[in-house]
């Protein structure tokens, strides 16, 4: 019977030859798209020695209680190729960002476009900025252009590990680490500004103060991630994305990647990953947190941490959180990826002659009151950007994975920013990685900008107090122009 059936169909091969190498061209397309995944992690450890920012006033580094790390993932589909990188720094200018694309694209078949390299904002590492956020620098530091080529390495050795891969995505809730730190309050001493004016909103408000009335604004609970695994289910990378500040806690002078290097610790020995090689590279991404962080205000005796037990505490709630989630989620064997980015023109803030004479006036005072310490500050900031062009153009980018989209921004985003993203997002599920391509400062909304409060401080904040909506409505365009996946 076999046989008869196979003599009938080799006899009818030769009428059928063309059509039958027309399908095997078309299956062949089909199967020759085998999606691939690859990670690897670069040390970006500064020297001692260096300044650690993310304070008020900047200190040297004396020593590195956990090494920092630019933590790397490469996609393929078959046809195009993503990378994203989050780096262990407070956040990176566009001209270091720009030279690790410049040598990564050099390098490697992946364009610029398809780079999202962004920081995870922890306050222990030292600085990788220029003198300004707005005047862009003619030449780069040490440790900068150690940073641009350890990012373009680490991508490259990614790159290198690429393997047969499936990958899948989700989300859980922890509610219980993120707290607006904007808030209205009842006394009008708690609101005075550097300008010499009163807000409405006060950041980072005292503690179970009495005066506490409400937050000016919400928090996102949610932590997004993507996992990718070998055809045969090992952990290649997990990459998360939660919208919380940081948490802090470290001996003053450590350098340290705060939660969210133990958050990839933790992810790591949770999903079995530890001592396999290729190694496993967790990853914790920034949000949209930049009115949220770990300071519950309404708690007026809060339970002393020891250094760094808190953080370990939060990272070890995240991870839990997203393991828990990882056991259900779907994993694709295939799925299409894209990615989009433009530069979007947005003006510098300029000072009014109302704060040019409030700050020259301060000029000719002599006393040394904490008050006046944050007045000279910001007489300072100012006076930086009144140096800085008019205007400025910020890198927006948004990639595709799958039903799965990204939006990157070089800001410090709040978080009803994201949420806003989340919801208009046009593909089945949208998060949005701050600091991404560059570092600019603070994005408040227009109405969190009525409201005053540090982060809308001019220096603080740098651009059109509209800056917002223009890079929402432009993200949304980004995701609108990408390509409709092949039938
Ligand atoms: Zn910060």
């Amino acid at each position: 019977m076999l046989n008869w059936n196979l003599r009938k169909i080799f006899g009818t091969f030769a009428s059928c030859l063309v059509l039958a190498m027309f399908i095997e061209q078309g299956f062949a397309d089909e199967a020759g798209k085998v999606f691939r995944a690859g990670a690897a992690t670069s040390n970006i450890t500064p020297p001692l020695g260096e300044m650690i920012v993310g304070n008020w006033q900047p200190i040297p580094a004396t020593n590195v209680h956990d090494e920092l790390h630019a933590r790397c993932l490469v996609l393929d589909d078959g046809d195009t190729q993503l990378a994203i990188v989050l780096c262990d720094n407070v956040g990176i200018p566009r001209e270091v960002f720009d030279l690790a694309k410049q040598q990564i694209q050099d390098a490697t078949d992946i364009p610029k476009s398809h780079l999202l390299l962004a920081a995870t904002h922890t306050h222990s590492a030292t600085t990788a900025r220029g003198k300004s956020k707005m005047i862009q620098d003619e030449a780069l530091t040490a440790y900068q252009t150690f940073l641009a080529q350890r990012i373009s390495d680490g991508v490259r050795r990614a790159l290198a590990q690429l393997e047969p891969a499936k990958i899948g995505w989700g989300s859980a809730q922890e509610p219980s680490e993120v707290f607006n730190r904007r808030w209205f309050v009842d006394d009008p001493a708690l609101l005075s500004n550097p300008f010499g004016g009163v807000d409405r909103v006060r950041m980072n408000p005292p503690r179970g103060h009495k005066s506490l009335n409400r937050p000016a604004g919400p928090t996102d609970p949610e932590i997004s991630f993507l996992s990718v695994q070998s055809t045969e289910g090992r952990p290649i990378a997990l990459l998360a994305n939660y919208s919380l500040h940081y948490v802090g806690g470290v001996r003053p002078g450590d350098v340290s990647a705060d939660y969210f290097g133990y958050f990839a610790r933790f992810i790591e020995q949770k999903l079995n990953a530890r001592d396999q090689f290729p190694p496993f590279v967790g990853i914790l991404s920034n949000g949209t947190s930049g009115d949220v962080n770990n300071i519950n205000f309404t708690d007026a005796k809060p339970h002393r941490y020891g250094r760094y037990e808190k953080m370990a505490e939060v990272a070890e709630k995240v991870a839990s959180r997203v393991y828990e989630a990882h056991q259900q989620i779907e994993f694709h064997d295939w799925v299409d990826l894209d990615a989009a980015a433009t530069d979007l023109e947005l003006k510098t803030r300029k000072p009014t002659e109302e704060m040019r004479a409030h700050f020259a006036a301060l000029d000719e005072e002599s006393s040394d009151t904490k008050r006046q310490g944050r007045e000279a500050i910001y007489a300072k900031r100012v006076a930086n950007l009144d140096k800085a062009p008019d205007t400025v153009d910020v890198p927006l980018q948004v990639l595709k994975i799958g039903d799965l989209g990204i939006a990157a921004i070089p800001f410090e985003t709040f978080t009803e920013t994201g949420l806003e993203i989340k919801a208009k997002g046009p593909l089945g599920k949208t998060f949005t990685i701050e600091l991404a391509n560059g570092s600019y400062g603070y994005l408040p909304t227009p109405e969190q900008h009525r409201l005053g409060g540090y982060e809308t401080w001019m220096g603080t904040n740098n651009v059109q107090l509209d800056a917002s909506e223009k890079i929402v409505d432009t993200l949304m365009e980004l995701f609108e122009s990408l390509q409709q996946p092949a039938q």
